[in-house]
């Protein structure tokens, strides 16, 4: 998976090349798509979500440029994979989710494989974790139709969002937004399919 999807697509960070090989996907999947488990494709893990095709967590999780010792914060726990990448690289991982099932299946994966120290909760991160702000980086894994305002608040100076924007139902484009002072430098890496964002003032 990571040599052929990867490394082969242009990831090269090897923090996360690392993490990438270190999590057990195959935990993170429904019995029924185990055997798809490392497959180059999402795959659904029930209430209508999916987890991310294993590439566009790994590119992901390059844009946001963190290092150990990094806070981070996760928009969408889902089934607690990307999560869990993330918390191979930091120790400082928030993640959290709208669906209050996913957010305890989810926090039960991460228990039993290990990875104590991820903090999930059931929340709605249109508004961001106000709690544990500012972060380092924030990934959001559903997309929005605008960029939630708090979730640029709650970047300190220097950090970076990596997150979809665009149109539920259809392509949205992944964005990497770098917090400078009062300015934000933002790229654009191309088109990706995410599930909406729910929650916020809408
Ligand atoms: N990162 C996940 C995949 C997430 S799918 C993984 O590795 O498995 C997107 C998730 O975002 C879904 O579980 C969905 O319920 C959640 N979500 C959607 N809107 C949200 C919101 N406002 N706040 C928190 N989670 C949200």
């Amino acid at each position: 998976m990571v040599a052929n999807q990867i490394a082969a697509r242009g990831v090269s960070d090897e923090l996360v090349l690392a993490a990438m090989r270190a999590v057990p996907r195959h935990e993170f999947v429904p019995d029924e798509y185990l055997g798809q488990a490392y497959d180059d494709h999402p795959l659904p893990i029930g209430f209508g979500q999916t987890i991310s095709q294993p590439y566009i967590v790994a590119l992901m999780t390059e844009l946001l440029q963190i290092e150990p010792g990094d806070s981070v914060l996760e928009v969408g726990t889902g089934s607690g994979y990307q999560a869990a990448v993330l918390a191979e690289i930091t120790d400082q991982v928030y993640t959290v989710e709208i669906i209050p099932e996913l957010a305890s299946s989810a926090e039960e994966s991460l228990r039993r494989l290990g990875y104590t120290q991820v903090i999930v909760a059931n929340l709605d991160g249109y508004y961001g974790w106000e709690e544990y702000a500012p972060f380092d980086a924030i990934i959001v894994t559903a997309a929005p139709d605008h960029i939630p305002s708090a979730l640029v608040q709650q970047l300190k100076d220097g950090g970076r969002l990596v997150i979809p924007v665009g149109p539920p139902g259809a392509y949205q484009t992944l964005w990497q937004i770098i917090k400078q002072g009062e300015q934000l430098v933002s790229y654009n890496w191309g088109p990706v399919r995410f599930v909406p964002l729910t929650g916020g003032p809408g």
